[in-house]
C-alpha cells in the first residue's frame, strides 16, 4: 500500500480549455462539473471565465489554465453532450477531453 503524505506536492497540469460557443445547447452540465471556469449568460448559454477569443474563430473562446484539478474541466468536456469543449493538454499539444 502507498501513502501520500500530505504534504507531497501535487502535478499541476498545463492546459487549454476550448470552447465553441456556437454550438452550446445550454443545458449546463459543464457549470456542475467546472464551476470555475464555466458560468451561463443570461441565455442559459455557457460562458469560459476570463476565455479569449480565438483568434480568425469566430465564436470559439480559449483559456490557458494551469491546475492541480484536471479533472473539473476534464468532466465539464466530456459531460458536454454537443462536444464543444475541448482540453489540450499543452505540454504534449495532444488532446485529451473529450
Ligand atoms: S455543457 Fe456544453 S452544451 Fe451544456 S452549457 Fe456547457 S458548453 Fe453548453
Amino acid at each position: 500500500m502507498i501513502l501520500m503524505s500530505p504534504y507531497e506536492e501535487k502535478k499541476i497540469f498545463k492546459l487549454r480549455i476550448v470552447y465553441n460557443k456556437k454550438g452550446c445547447t445550454a443545458a449546463g452540465h459543464c457549470v456542475l462539473s467546472d464551476p470555475f471556469n464555466f458560468t451561463l449568460d443570461k441565455n442559459f448559454e455557457a460562458v469560459l471565465v476570463d476565455g479569449k477569443p480565438m483568434p480568425n474563430i469566430e465564436g470559439v473562446w480559449y483559456k490557458d489554465i494551469e491546475t492541480d484539478s484536471p479533472h473539473l474541466p476534464i468532466n465539464a468536456s466530456k459531460t458536454c453532450t454537443p462536444k464543444v469543449i475541448a482540453i489540450i493538454d499543452r505540454e504534449t499539444g495532444k488532446r485529451i477531453a473529450p
